[in-house]
């Protein structure tokens, strides 16, 4: 077991969260638990949402390894034992007692110095500068190319001048409003299977116009790997990374066509190659062809989050899985954290832990020396994101 408890960790993935204040424990699981938004879900298909629903689903959310886990780093936290009221009593007084100073006491605790947040979920938007204000931490805004396509799609606009407001609205964030990427989840849409020649700007054209004149078929598919080719450009023009959201998400998922391999085709594409190209969650459960990915596309680099924390004690495991291929500087380490620090907390001390587990290993099998190791967590924890968004 490597100790790099004391290390600092720069959040590579994660998304935006202002003060709830005090929380129901009810509340807490409703927030911190993957699917969110099951009452919507369920009512939507037909079931009345009883009390006895309710307990169903509150049970569904806390029956998993990871949020148990969540709750025993917090009750670690807070030192008192690992049952979910006492937690919440000892985090709602610590709210009570100031938002930003609890959110720092964790961050402290967990080395959290920076979080690199993609400002496209939650919609509405949440505000850059009020987060900014309640969160000891630097962040790094990331900007969501598919709230623009929405917002563009509603406006009646041609394709010459949507294209233009495109190319507008993200040089906007890049040069003007301080935003350090793109990030695109088109997976949760049309899916991966992009084809390099969707960048052909007669493609963009005759899928705006199926769009708009509502032929169906797969105008909006067409549409969308058109602009996912033209934010790809814009990356190189403007020397920031892409992140790609790959492999499982919400319900909302496009779940056969999620898989990082889709992607090949167009990374490796001429015109593409220059583009850094961050595979959100390694593709989580794909992880090894998102680790393959990075290791023989020079550009290409794998985050960890997601499958860390929520695949819970599959931690070690996928950081051993992912450093089978992908080079040691080109992992970065994030938590898909968002509505509650708790959550961004709980993935930072999960990621220490496997990543101690995971080198040390590598160190007692002869694989890498201990220093070789340290450094390799360091880069994951922080060095090789720093570097990817210029964070010095
Ligand atoms: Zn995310």
């Amino acid at each position: 077991m490597l100790e790099i408890a004391e290390l600092p960790v720069v959040d590579a993935h994660c998304h935006p969260f202002l003060n709830p204040g005090e929380l129901s424990v009810e509340a807490f699981v409703d927030l911190v638990a993957l699917g969110g938004g099951s009452q919507r879900f369920m009512e939507e298909g037909g079931l009345a949402f009883t009390s006895a629903v309710r307990t169903e689903l509150q049970r569904v959310k806390r029956d998993t390894v990871y949020f148990r886990r969540l709750v025993r780093d917090l009750a670690a936290f807070f030192g008192v034992e690992p049952e979910l009221d006492q937690v919440l009593e000892r985090r709602n007084a610590a709210v009570r007692a100031g938002y930003r100073g609890y959110v720092g006491r964790l961050f402290r605790d967990a080395g959290i110095v920076t979080l690199i947040a993609d400002m496209g979920y939650p919609q509405p938007p949440v505000d850059l500068a009020t987060f900014r204000r309640e969160v000891p931490a630097g962040v790094v805004p990331i900007f969501r190319i598919e709230p623009l396509i929405a917002r563009l799609l509603a406006e009646d606009l041609g394709w010459p001048e949507f294209r233009r407001r495109f190319d507008e609205s993200i040089a906007n964030a890049l040069q003007r409003d301080g935003y350090r990427g793109l990030k695109s989840v088109i997976a949760y849409r049309t899916g991966l299977d992009v084809s390099p020649l969707s960048r052909s700007p007669d493609q963009g054209l005759m899928a705006y116009d199926g769009v708009k004149r509502g032929l169906g078929g797969d105008a909006m598919k067409r549409l969308r790997d058109h602009l996912l080719c033209r934010a790809l450009e814009l990356c190189i023009e403007y020397d920031v990374p892409m992140q790609i959201h790959t492999g499982v998400g919400d319900v909302e998922i496009n779940l056969p066509y999620c898989r990082p391999s889709y992607l090949m085709e167009l990374l490796r594409f001429p015109a593409f190659r220059a583009c850094r190209v961050v595979l959100v969650h390694s593709g989580y459960p794909y992880h090894r062809e998102a680790a393959y990915m990075a290791h023989v596309l020079p550009r290409v680099y794998c985050d960890v989050s997601e499958g860390i924390p929520f695949a819970g004690h599959a931690a070690p495991a996928l950081i051993r899985e992912v450093l089978e291929m992908a080079p040691l500087s080109k992992v970065v380490y994030g938590s898909d954290g968002f509505a509650l620090p708790e959550l961004n907390y709980t993935a930072a001390k999960l990621a220490k832990q496997a990543l101690g587990l995971a080198l040390g290993q590598l160190v007692e099998e002869g694989m890498l020396s201990k220093t070789e190791a340290e450094e390799a967590a360091w880069l994951i924890l922080a060095g090789t994101a720093r570097r990817l968004y210029r964070l010095d």
